[in-house]
């Protein structure tokens, strides 16, 4: 594949979920592909594969947290902003509050 004049290559790599030294088969069952960088993390830092009963793997990071597919999008947490906007509605405060009065004009210090 030619990619801005450079050629690309992707590699994928056969990863034994129970590691051939352990008994492992080296079969279609007991692979799972993964590019290099992905291979790493399993052989070097401490990530694991699993296979789930519909022979999908489910990917564990060190600490045992299922990595997922992709990341769960962000809650924003509730900060009260009802409750404050209600507590100070008698301020009439509005975009206009923090707008400065000068306007330039030189104060009268003659007199
Ligand atoms: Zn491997």
């Amino acid at each position: 594949m030619q990619v801005s004049g450079l050629r690309k290559r992707l590699f994928i790599e056969g990863h034994h979920i129970e590691h051939w030294a352990s008994g492992g088969e080296t079969s279609l069952d007991n692979l799972v592909g993964l590019c290099s960088h992905h291979h790493r993390f399993v052989h070097e830092y401490g990530y694991s594969i699993e296979i789930d009963a519909t022979m999908k793997p489910r990917f564990f990071e060190p600490r045992g947290r299922r990595v997922v597919e992709a990341p769960l999008p962000p809650v924003n947490a509730y900060r009260g902003w009802d409750i404050i906007t209600d507590a100070n509605l008698d301020l009439n405060i509005t975009s206009e509050t923090t707008v400065c009065g000068w306007t330039a004009d030189r104060s009268n210090t003659s007199g």
